[in-house]
């Protein structure tokens, strides 16, 4: 992997705990899929506080990838996800947003819903009702037949940026769109 550091700066005040312990590094390095990239990370000597960002330096062109999911195959397609590209499924109400999930991911349908099926369990604790609570049980019960083949989906990606993208197993049921602009993609 080739990398570039452009920029240390040493003694920034930690979010967390507050001490000026906190070392930000940014570096260019070239992710494989997804290429150039602007890797941003930083890390507390004092509390152990760790965070990091990826920009995408090559922009492409903004597109929308549509998967139809109506075979167990399908679930195989493989996904690559940027941290700029939002993932929505309809037909369960999911949907991973950007700014929700920034780290870049490559994966498989199935891994997309395994994600979606974490993402979910989380909220049953938040769920302040009995009436929110069985919602999310529906949809972990929906999220559960989807990974098991038996319900049928869409997949959308959007990426103003244009770097993720689908590999479909069945190429006929994946529709790739360019769209006008970033504010397109919503
Ligand atoms: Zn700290």
């Amino acid at each position: 992997m080739n990398e570039k550091y452009l920029s240390v700066s040493d003694g920034e005040k930690c979010p967390v705990c507050d001490h000026s312990t906190l070392k930000v590094t940014a570096r260019e390095i070239d992710v494989p899929h997804f290429g150039q990239t602007l890797l941003y990370s930083s890390l507390c000597r004092n509390c152990g506080f760790r965070q990091s960002w990826q920009y995408p330096l090559e922009a492409r062109t903004p597109h929308r990838y549509t998967l139809y999911v109506s075979d167990p195959s399908d679930l195989t397609s493989r996904v690559i996800k940027s941290n700029t590209a939002s993932i929505t499924i309809p037909e369960l109400g999911f949907s991973l947003e950007s700014k929700m999930s920034s780290d870049p991911f490559i994966t498989n349908v199935e891994g997309v819903l395994q994600r979606a099926r974490s993402t979910t369990q989380t909220l049953i604790s938040w769920a302040d009702t009995q009436e929110d609570k069985e919602k999310i049980e529906k949809l972990l019960s929906d999220i559960d037949r989807a990974i098991a083949g038996e319900l049928s989906f869409t997949l959308i990606i959007e990426d103003p940026f244009g770097i993720s993208t689908i590999e479909a197993t069945n190429p006929k049921k994946l529709k790739i769109e360019e769209l006008k602009s970033s504010e397109d993609a919503q």
